[in-house]
């Protein structure tokens, strides 16, 4: 008599992602990896002349991005993104899928 063949298992292989967030908040930090990837990328295609000041203001302006996406990024791992640590209300949806790097509500970003 056959010993029984033990069923073959299939494991699923996981995806190896680091613990991406489920929902809203999973879709707002793919956002903010995507919107990263293009500004560093922006960044990399910036001429190399540091005496143009336009270039520049181009990276200064595209660093300063960089962070506040890393901070957003952040935040959604510390469970604090989408409050305005200005007023504690949360920033409007609208604002966030606009600039899902706002910091702060409208109202506190204008203070
Ligand atoms: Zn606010």
């Amino acid at each position: 008599m056959n010993a029984p063949t033990p069923a073959t298992v299939t494991t699923t292989p996981r995806p190896s992602t680091r613990s991406a967030p489920e929902g809203p908040l999973g879709e707002f930090d793919r956002v903010l990896a995507e919107a990263s990837r293009n500004r560093q990328q922006q960044l990399a295609d910036l001429p190399d002349d540091v005496t143009d000041h336009v270039v520049l203001a181009q990276r200064e302006s595209l660093s300063e991005v960089l962070e506040d996406i890393a901070r957003a990024r952040q935040r959604i791992s510390d469970g604090t993104f989408g409050t305005c640590p200005g007023c504690g209300r949360s920033i409007p949806t609208e604002r966030l899928e606009i600039r899902p790097w706002s910091a702060t509500c409208i109202g506190c970003a204008r203070r």
